[in-house]
């Protein structure tokens, strides 16, 4: 028997002293050592009485310690369940006792709070701190540094993952051992990565992208990651000279092109900039190439599968397009039914493949109205396929606005308006409207110092857009709500200016 997630990602690195981890005060955690750490934190796992498939809930800073719990719990057959560290104790609350973890792991500062909520839930609580003290560790320093790894199919579930709440209450996403596995071996192959790339990794680790996709690549390459407690812009401008990659959202990309020190000879040693988690705009493609010469990489995924699509790596890494279907998943535009819509048509994207989850936590309505008989998944998303075989997202299906019976694209709406002068990026969302249903109404954001013409934008859109597509009113805001994933909170705009026309 086996453990393939384990013996794939960690147990493949066994007794090497090679570099894993280049921390910020200058030490490097090596492969081996951070096994060890992970097998004395399955032993004191085993030792509180967890048994194979039980849940670990952990709401913890990003430290080494932090990424050895997810290793400690592959290794010991245990579902890891990563969560927002910006969750307030009642949010935490829900998640595990939806989740019906059987230990917590939580910052010290959350002990108290958290005590009587284990208490209640029959769970057991340990601390784990971003300097890695903390009773978990504690205990772990007094245990043995190998642990006999525990048995797992690859359709065995490895993690519950809660997806970003974007859109409404985030939902726990079942990944087995076999998504996140087959998943990072397909992004290692697609995107070149090899024991010799060190990755810059400013991302949180409570989420697909800084977790899976970051950490499983790395771990499946045999590579190293220079592992920061968070973004920083100074941290990462000092190391790239060092680093070879780098995976970030959007926000980290357009941070980097507001400093002069981002140049051309910082980036000459790295060979790849991937991003994703929200869109990127074309206009940060653009002025990234202009500045570094290197063309970012847009990739798109979600909790619940994992990547679905990348541009090539080799080939045309086109702007405002996410690339095609990794291999070994099929991706499909659809008419709400799951019939395939004709080629170039704006429809739902629904994916299968070894990457997709197997269902929401118990929500088996929420499963069975997402996740259909044939394993395709509705992602949620609206895109098209266009004529080269580029997936083109053009926003989330509940974005989606329905105009005096027309179906209008945020999308198409908000790449006029970010192109006027003086336009850092825009949001487009849909209103209530008495004879309408719904209308459009465009929120913008300048560029410091400039103060946009609102008449003359509005007028670029009537040249370029049918007037059903026409903002009813255009709105100047310092800054898009955003989550800390940095996707803008479109629910959060509608409410706000859902009383405009009623
Ligand atoms: P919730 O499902 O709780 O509303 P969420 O969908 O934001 O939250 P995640 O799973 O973190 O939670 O995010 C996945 C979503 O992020 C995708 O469905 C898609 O809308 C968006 N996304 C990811 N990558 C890209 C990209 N490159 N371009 C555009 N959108 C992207
Ligand atoms: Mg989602």
């Amino acid at each position: 028997m086996a453990n393939p997630l384990y013996d794939g990602l960690f147990g493949a690195h066994a007794g090497k002293d090679t570099p894993f981890l280049h921390l910020l005060d200058g030490k490097t955690v090596t492969h081996q050592d951070f096994l060890s750490t992970a097998s004395q934190i399955a032993h004191v796992a085993t030792q509180l009485g967890l048994k194979t498939g039980d849940r670990v809930a952990a709401q913890i800073e990003k430290s080494p310690e932090a990424l050895a719990l997810y290793a400690a719990c592959a290794q010991a057959g245990l579902v890891f369940l990563p969560l927002n560290t910006a969750y307030t104790v009642d949010e935490l609350t829900y998640f595990i006792e939806n989740s019906g973890a059987s230990l917590i792991v939580c910052d010290s500062k959350s002990e108290e709070k958290l005590t009587p909520v284990g208490a209640q839930l029959d769970a057991k609580v340990e601390t784990l701190n971003a300097d890695g003290s903390g009773t978990l560790m504690d205990q772990a320093a007094t245990m043995p540094a190998s642990f006999e790894t525990v048995d797992r199919d690859g359709d065995d579930l490895a993690a519950f993952l809660y997806t970003s709440g974007t859109t409404g209450r985030s939902k726990g996403a079942m990944l087995t051992q076999n998504n996140l596995l087959s998943n990072a071996q397909a992004l290692v192959k697609e995107w070149r990565f090899t024991s010799d790339d060190v990755l810059l990794h400013a991302l949180p680790i409570f989420h697909t992208h800084g977790l899976f996709v970051a950490t499983n690549v790395t771990l499946a390459a045999g590579s190293s990651m220079v592992f920061m407690p968070k973004f920083d812009l100074d941290e990462i401008i000092s190391r790239m000279p060092n680093a070879t990659t780098m995976m970030g959202v959007p926000t980290f990309y357009t941070r980097l092109l507001d400093d002069d020190r981002f140049t051309k000879e910082l980036a000459a040693h790295m060979r790849l900039f991937i991003s994703g988690s929200a869109p990127l705009l074309a206009e940060t493609h653009v002025q990234f190439e202009e500045r570094t010469g290197h063309r970012i990489l847009e990739r798109y995924g979600m909790t619940e599968t994992n990547m679905n699509t990348s541009n090539p790596y080799d080939g045309d890494r086109r702007a405002g397009t996410v690339g095609f279907p990794l291999p070994g998943v099929e991706l499909k535009i659809c008419d709400s039914d799951g019939n395939a819509l004709p080629q170039g048509e704006i429809g739902e994207i629904e994916v299968r493949g070894p990457n997709v989850f197997k269902g929401y936590w118990q929500m088996p309505e929420k499963t069975a109205a997402e996740l259909r008989e044939n394993g395709f998944f509705i992602t949620g998303d609206l895109g098209r396929i266009d004529e080269d075989g580029y997936v083109h997202i053009v926003g989330r299906n509940k974005d989606l606005i329905i105009s005096g019976g027309y179906n209008i694209y945020p999308k198409e709406i908000e790449l006029v308006l970010d192109d006027q002068p003086g336009v850092t990026e825009s949001a487009v969302v849909g209103v209530p409207h008495p004879d309408f249903g719904e209308t459009v109404v465009g929120i913008i954001v300048a560029e410091p110092g400039q103060s946009p013409d609102l008449d003359a934008m509005m007028g670029a859109v009537r040249e370029s857009l049918a007037r059903f597509k026409h903002p009813r009113k255009l709105i100047l805001m310092d800054e898009l709500p955003r989550n800390t994933m940095g996707k803008v909170q479109k629910n959060i705009l509608r409410d706000q200016y859902k009383n405009m026309f009623v």
